[in-house]
């Protein structure tokens, strides 16, 4: 089974979406297979993002990740990687395919909800990192 990291963001846990984004992934059928709850610090949040150190919103990045707890979660299923990219929806909230929880919930191009591995190699490196 295909496994990846899945963080619901600050933006989404502060507005009491939690239930309602894990939801979305039962319901295709992927499982909850490792779940916590962490406020993290500019440490963790850099490692998590270290790709993107040096993009002009970097620091915007930084702050809101760090802002309130987030809750990161690996789900597990077939394709996993895919599908929970195709669940959460493009970047940018209003480019988004309807239904997606970005579109759904997205607020702009930075508070986007949720974050999603891309890659095995990144996921593996994600988990580690949460977990
Ligand atoms: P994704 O989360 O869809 O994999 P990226 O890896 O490109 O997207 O970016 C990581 C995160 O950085 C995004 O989810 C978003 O929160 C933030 N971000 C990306 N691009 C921008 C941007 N142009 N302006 C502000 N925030 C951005
Ligand atoms: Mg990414």
């Amino acid at each position: 089974m295909e496994k990846t990291l899945v963080l619901i963001k600050p933006d989404a846990v502060e507005r009491n979406l939690i239930g309602k984004i894990i939801s979305m992934y039962e319901e295709r059928g992927l499982k909850v297979t490792a779940l916590r709850m962490v406020h993290a610090d500019i440490d963790l949040a850099g490692r998590h993002y270290e790709e993107h150190v040096g993009r002009p919103y970097f620091e915007r990045l930084m702050t809101y990740i760090t802002r309130s707890p987030l809750v990161a979660m690996v789900l597990s299923g077939e394709n996993a990687i895919s599908l929970v990219r195709e669940i959460n929806g493009k970047t940018n909230p209003p480019e988004a395919a309807k239904g997606t929880i970005r579109a759904l919930y997205g607020i702009d191009n930075s508070l986007n909800s949720v974050h999603a591995s891309d890659s095995l190699e990144n996921a593996e490196y994600e988990i580690s990192i949460w977990f």
